[in-house]
């Protein structure tokens, strides 16, 4: 299955991914430890945050 890097746009395989990080409830697979890094710290800049009041 083809998954996409939310922070450099790369398609990876999940068995290929270097890291993953969970963000409200999903899974989210990236390339290297860097982007992975990256998402941590602003996983807004690259996904819509749900909110909980809706
Ligand atoms: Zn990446």
């Amino acid at each position: 299955m083809k998954l996409h890097d939310e922070v450099c746009g790369m398609e990876i395989e999940a068995k290929d991914a270097e890291a993953t990080v969970e963000f409200q409830d999903e899974t989210y697979h990236f390339c290297s430890e860097r982007c992975a890094r990256k998402f941590r710290e602003h996983p807004d800049w690259y996904v819509p945050v749900r909110s909980d009041r809706e």
